[in-house]
């Protein structure tokens, strides 16, 4: 005899109910409390699956730096070792001597000199790496001031007003003073002449930009050392430039071989790069790397066991995921020199051909190319910005519907004025879709024109560098 079973006992067998037929997909789920009761994986997994839809398309997505797209091995070997904890040194000596080989690569990459021994250690991004090499700065700094017998309450950190935010926060977070290079008419960057004004004794040092969030641009490291040069002849102070390679770091050494920014540069002590944007990573990975171990002062190291052998360890966080340090040396394996090569200069080709279409579709006019690394922006030709009938932030909203995200923002202080919009051409974006890019783009443009009564808004969203 079989007794037939109630609605609850088949409920309660949720695997062998339709996903979409179940309690869970009925109900309003719990958003800002923990649920009293769980649900099936596939229920937690559609749902969450399914309001993710609702987020910008990362493929499309020509606003970040950050990678996205990577190669199905790459993929697998990280989802293998998700469960990896960076700072497990004892526990995984691999995944440590993985971080170890990478050093070496990045710092070999930069030029590091025979003769110095550079040190460097992965973070979470630039932004932690920007902290540690700050630190690093602020600490040398303080022992040259003490040395003199002289206080240590003001130090300072020269940098141009297009610094990405990690550099205020920095400035923030550790109570140094930033000292900004300004913006003027046509000159967005540090320019090294101005810089060498704002330095006194109390400057802990200069910032370099390889690769300005604004427009790609790259900052004139070697000038900036020839000005320090000069400024030490005259007054005895001898200030260290940090480079900021947040994207260059993985660009310029191979579309830009000769460029002198990296450790070919006496001043350059110091240098991060994120290894999750042109290092062709997932997020979250960066590195900051010295050009020799006594520009790190020994007493910000700490030190573990490891093997009976010592391990330094100089970090914010301590736990950390030490899959994307892995699949950074994936990378380096897989890619090599003629690897990295090839990606680069295919994103710098697309984006010299979309640079190049979009300022033939008459309203633009560029800023920068692409043919730094592989990002460019550009403005409504000034005779045309006061009275045209649409804004770059129209422009940026319209190509959404499409599902592009280019996005459109202000230039930096004394700038504000002045609205562009930028592209970041990374591995993933094809010359196929640049091209269906470029079509939206004129597409937009010729609905603007046919539609004078269209009003342009001069205010964008919120966006951050
Ligand atoms: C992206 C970026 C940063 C911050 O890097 P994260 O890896 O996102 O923390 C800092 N500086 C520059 C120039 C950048 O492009």
């Amino acid at each position: 005899m079989f007794v037939k079973k109630s609605q609850k006992e088949l409920e309660d067998h949720a695997n062998i109910q339709p996903t979409y037929g179940s309690r869970t997909m009925r109900e309003e789920i719990p958003k800002y409390e923990l649920p009293d009761e769980g649900m099936p994986p596939t229920a937690a997994y559609n749902i969450i699956h399914d309001e993710l839809a609702l987020d910008g398309n990362s493929r499309l997505n020509l606003a970040t730096f950050v990678t996205t797209w990577m190669e199905p091995e790459a993929r697998q070997l990280m989802t293998e070792t998700f469960d990896k904890n960076m700072i497990d040194k004892d526990e995984y000596p691999q995944t440590a001597e993985i971080e170890l080989r990478c050093v070496n690569i990045l710092s070999r990459l930069w030029s590091s000199p025979e003769g110095e021994e550079a040190v460097g250690c992965s973070t979470i991004g630039s932004s932690e790496a920007a902290m540690l090499a700050g630190m690093a700065l602020k600490r040398k700094w303080k022992h040259r001031m003490q040395a003199a017998g002289k206080p240590t309450d003001k130090p300072n950190f020269i940098m141009g007003r297009n610094v990405q935010v990690c550099w205020e926060k920095f400035c923030n977070y550790w109570e140094v003073e930033p000292r900004f290079v300004m913006a003027e008419g046509n000159s967005f960057n540090l320019r090294p002449e101005d810089a060498i004004e704002l330095c006194d004794e109390n400057t802990i040092g200069v910032l370099a930009i390889m690769g300005s969030t604004f427009d790609g641009s790259y900052e004139p490291v070697a000038e900036l050392n020839a000005a320090l040069d000069a400024f030490y002849e005259k007054s005895g102070l001898d200030i260290p430039i940090h480079v900021d390679a947040a994207s260059g770091g993985f660009v310029a050494p191979f579309l830009q071989p000769e460029l002198m920014w990296d450790f070919r540069v006496p001043r350059v002590k110091s240098i991060n790069v994120s290894g999750h944007k042109y290092g062709l990573v997932y997020p979250g990975v960066g590195w900051a790397i010295w050009r020799d171990k006594k520009e790190l002062p020994e007493e910000l190291i700490f030190h573990c066991d490891y093997l009976g052998g010592d391990l330094p360890n100089f970090a914010l966080n301590f736990s950390r995921p030490g899959n994307q340090v892995i699949a950074q040396y994936y990378n380096f394996l897989r890619l090599g020199l003629d690897g990295y090569t090839a990606i680069q200069e295919t994103c710098r080709e697309i984006a010299l051909f979309l640079s190049s279409n979009i300022a033939k579709i008459g309203p633009f006019e560029l800023i920068s190319k692409g043919d730094t690394i592989p990002v460019f922006a550009w403005k409504l030709k000034d005779h045309f910005a006061d009275t045209a009938n649409f804004s770059l932030f129209d422009l940026a909203e319209r190509l959404r519907y499409n599902g592009w995200l280019v996005p459109a923002y202000r230039m930096p202080e004394n700038r504000k004025d002045l609205i562009v919009q930028r592209i970041v051409v990374k591995e993933g974006f094809s010359r196929d879709m640049a091209g269906a890019l470029l079509a939206d783009i004129q597409k937009h443009v010729q609905w603007f024109a046919d539609h004078p009564g269209f009003n342009r808004t001069m205010e964008g969203k919120q966006f951050s560098h």
